[in-house]
């Protein structure tokens, strides 16, 4: 009987020494696709833009078998004989394959998260495609809308006891899909070729779309929100233990959520020490005579109100961040720090309409399907804020943070590590890219960047470490409202007193804490981990480290976790 029991595993090997990981890889993704096509179509892959999927049980156990297929084909190969690049994909695969079964067996948001079905993001993707005509795009949508009443029938089945919070989410952007059904739609059939009968296919299916958006909005308001006592709805916060393994799971950090909560807690009362040295050296420099106020955070605070004053004015703030990206490309070249790809400039831009609405600036990357496209740096003009509103967030991006901004949004934080992302030669680091990774490095070079003398003077030093001692709080904040039972008038004083921030900024990132989990720990986390392993390559060459090595090899791995590409650089992996 054992002999017979050996047979089929002996098959399985054989059969595995024709394969290799490359075309594993290849495998993974057109499975990935096809288990995801709305991911799919969000990340710029349009082959199933018609497909929407009802998320029923069936769709789960969809993505479990998916998951098994992963884990199965990986055993088929040997960790310790793949490169470095496959090492990293076969991590972050296995990754993916855990996240699935924790999201549908412990984590289950599809039971009390409403905000999770909306139909509003993936039609965007799909009309903001720029490879496909209108009607293309129309004809795909035909079929997509007709799933739309199962597609909601099946959510309201998912839904038990979900949060106050994420219902108010999900009635809120389920409305905001109106704006597609009322304008997006008729404009584009107006200007469409498509034949009379395509067109009233696609305006039935639409209808019948839209009366679905329009009872589940209703569902939501009537039968489950004014039907609840609020106080017994479930809580947003998750608790320690989801919390722990979402931390591992979407961090992949060497340390435990606890470990990095105390990391993140040492950090904020080293920033609080190092704030008020500065602030007793530039106390006299800004107010003269007058005696500093005894109580420490009240100092920096008044020094940091002083400070923000210098600021650049509304209709010149484009221009100013225009004018500083050379001068941060300049120190980058002359202090040796990165190799800078000089052939892919980046493009200063007001943001476009749609995604306008998002105050500030911030890059708008190309997906891992157009690579060879051009990013822009999308800078919001301050021109439909009022006198007031457009005043205070300039005082918040003063001289000295709009330079840690630029440093964090485009060189050499997130545009540099996206042109090192898209050299690496597959696509699967991009498509499971780590968050931490990506935010941890564009906080690192912040920090990088001060330490190595970019824009010196005590003020900069100053903005600096109120900036990181924001990334440093977001963990905090974040960790203790999810697992602490943190309340808003103890996050509002961690936020407004602690970390100096506006009321206005801190209701937002409130309400942002207690719709997401482990997203805002990713920031302080990553940055930690990079720092560390830079401290502790330096450590071990000596004399012989060089930081622009360490900083083109750290990102030539691609958006793997910190922890894989520590492995590698260090030779530590299994
Ligand atoms: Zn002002
Ligand atoms: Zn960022």
């Amino acid at each position: 009987m054992k002999k017979l029991l050996f047979a089929p595993l002996l098959l399985l090997l054989l059969a595995s020494c024709h394969k290799n990981f490359d075309s594993f890889k290849q495998e993974f993704t057109d499975k990935l696709w096809a288990t995801y096509p709305a991911y799919a179509t969000q990340q710029g892959y349009h082959k199933y833009d018609s497909v929407l999927l009802i998320p029923d049980a069936a769709e789960r156990n969809n993505e479990l078998a998916f998951a098994d297929w992963t884990n199965s084909e990986l055993k088929n190969f040997k960790f310790e004989e793949l490169g470095a690049n496959d090492k990293t994909d076969y991590r972050m695969i296995q990754l993916y394959a855990d996240g699935i079964r924790f999201n549908i067996n412990d984590f289950k948001s599809y039971e009390w998260d409403p905000s999770s079905y909306n139909l509003g993001e993936g039609i965007f993707d799909i009309m903001d495609y720029k490879g496909e005509s209108t009607d293309q795009k129309l004809r795909a949508l035909t079929q997509r809308l007709k799933n739309a009443p199962a597609y909601f029938e099946s959510a309201k089945q998912n839904i038990h006891n979900p949060t106050f919070e994420h219902t108010k989410l999900a009635i809120d952007q389920n409305n905001g899909s109106f704006y597609f059904f009322n304008s997006v739609f008729p404009d584009s059939l107006k200007t469409s070729k498509l034949t009379d009968a395509e067109k009233a296919e696609f305006n039935k299916n639409a209808d019948a779309a839209k009366t679905a958006v329009q009872n589940y909005v209703t569902w939501l308001q009537q039968d489950v929100l004014a039907k609840a006592d609020t106080n017994q709805m479930r809580s947003f916060r998750i608790g320690k233990k989801l919390y722990a393994k979402k931390f591992l799971l979407d961090i992949d950090s060497r340390y435990t959520a606890g470990q990095m909560y105390q990391k993140a807690e040492a950090r904020k009362t080293e920033l609080h020490n190092q704030m008020n040295l500065l602030a007793d050296q530039l106390w006299p420099k800004y107010f003269d005579k007058t005696p500093a106020p005894t109580d420490t955070l009240d100092k920096i605070k008044q020094l940091i109100d002083k400070i923000s004053e210098q600021h650049c004015q509304r209709d010149s703030f484009m221009a100013t961040i225009e004018k500083q990206l050379p001068q941060l490309t300049a120190f980058i070249n002359t202090h040796s720090i990165i190799d800078l790809d000089s052939t892919k400039p980046l493009k200063v831009r007001k943001t476009p309409e749609y995604a306008a609405g998002v105050a500030g600036a911030g890059i708008n990357a190309p997906g891992p399907y157009d690579k060879d496209a051009v990013t822009y740096y999308n800078v919001t003009p301050l021109t439909a804020y009022s006198a007031e509103k457009a005043e205070s967030y300039l005082r918040e991006y003063n001289n000295y943070v709009l330079q840690i901004l630029n440093i964090h949004e485009a060189i050499p934080g997130h545009y540099t590590q996206l042109i090192y992302a898209n050299r690496t030669p597959d696509i699967v680091k991009t498509i499971l890219g780590n968050g931490a990774m990506i935010e941890g490095w564009a906080c690192y070079v912040e920090r990088m960047m001060i330490e190595q003398g970019y824009a010196q003077s005590p003020e900069m030093q100053l903005f600096y470490d109120k900036w990181n001692l924001r990334e440093t709080c977001n963990f905090l904040l974040d960790y203790n409202i999810q697992c602490n039972n943190l309340s808003k008038e103890q996050a509002m004083d961690l936020l407004v007193r602690q970390a100096f921030q506006q009321t206005a900024e801190s209701e937002e990132k409130w309400k942002r804490a207690t719709l997401s989990q482990v997203q805002l720990a990713s920031y302080f986390s990553g940055l930690t981990e990079i720092y560390e392993l830079r401290e502790e390559l330096k450590q071990q060459q000596g004399a012989q480290f060089n930081l622009k090595k360490f900083h083109e090899q750290f990102l030539s791995y691609g958006s793997a976790p910190v922890k894989e590409i520590r492995d590698l650089m260090l030779g530590t992996g299994k």
